[in-house]
């Protein structure tokens, strides 16, 4: 099996687009979103039409799960709170009873998938040291679990021939079986923050147990005037050419 599994959009639909048109070429079989679907950008309607019609597995974010009220927003920034009480006034109900009816992680033939972590996926944690991804890693029923919410891409593995430490790897393709288990952040097609403003999502080949970490440039101008004619933050905008 073929998996394209796509980090937090965020409402980015130019981005998305692109990456999906990527997608087309690479014999895919099962489309897979690491939520944050929604949140930040001006398109949460596109967006989740594009994965309904794919009937893409999506499992829920903190922005899915704050746009539709079940998550305070008392933590989150200035900007991104803005962006969630914009999100909540144009989402209709049919798209929000969608959102809200989507699993905090969901286990595949090949691979489970979570927004933050594995281990609790409701608090939203982030998995940003070993520490953290131990949690996931010892939760893990199948060798590979996909996550996002950093919007860094980076990949969290137990190496076979180390004695099952946990690893960083920043390669962009990453051979499964040399592992006990991994852990890939997939980072994000809609608000990448790892300095590079090209939309990242991975392809997961199951028979080859390879992941590629893929990166496609797409219209940032187009999409920064969609965010301002939709008169969200400017620094939302602005972030997306710098990919911070
Ligand atoms: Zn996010």
């Amino acid at each position: 099996m073929r998996y394209a599994i796509l980090g937090d959009i965020h409402s980015n639909e130019t981005a998305l687009q692109a990456v999906l048109k990527h997608i087309d070429r690479e014999n895919v079989d099962v489309l897979v979103s690491v939520g944050d679907v929604v949140g930040y950008g001006p398109s949460p309607g596109a967006c989740i039409s594009l994965l309904r019609e794919r009937d893409a597995v999506v499992v829920k974010g903190n922005h899915d799960s704050a746009c539709v009220g079940e998550l305070s927003i008392q933590h989150f920034n200035n900007y991104a709170r803005k962006a969630v009480i914009w999100t909540k006034g144009v989402l209709t109900k049919d798209e929000c009873k969608w959102l809200s009816a989507l699993p905090l992680s969901v286990e595949l033939n090949d691979c489970e998938v979570s927004h933050g972590s594995l281990f609790q996926p409701e608090l939203f944690n982030y998995t940003q040291s070993i520490s953290d991804a131990d949690l996931s890693l010892e939760t893990m029923k199948t060798p590979v679990c996909f996550v996002g919410h950093t919007h860094v891409p980076v990949t969290l593995w137990r190496p076979a021939t180390n004695g099952g430490t946990t690893e960083f790897n920043f390669e962009v393709v990453i051979a499964l079986g040399e592992a006990s288990k991994s852990l890939v952040n997939v980072g994000s097609v809609g608000q990448p923050r790892d300095e590079d403003p090209r939309a990242a999502y991975a392809l997961f080949d199951s028979k080859q147990q390879t992941v590629e970490l893929r990166r496609v440039q797409y219209d940032i101008d187009l999409e920064a005037a969609m965010f301002r004619d939709a008169g969200l933050p400017d620094v939302l905008a602005e972030r997306l050419y710098l990919g911070v």
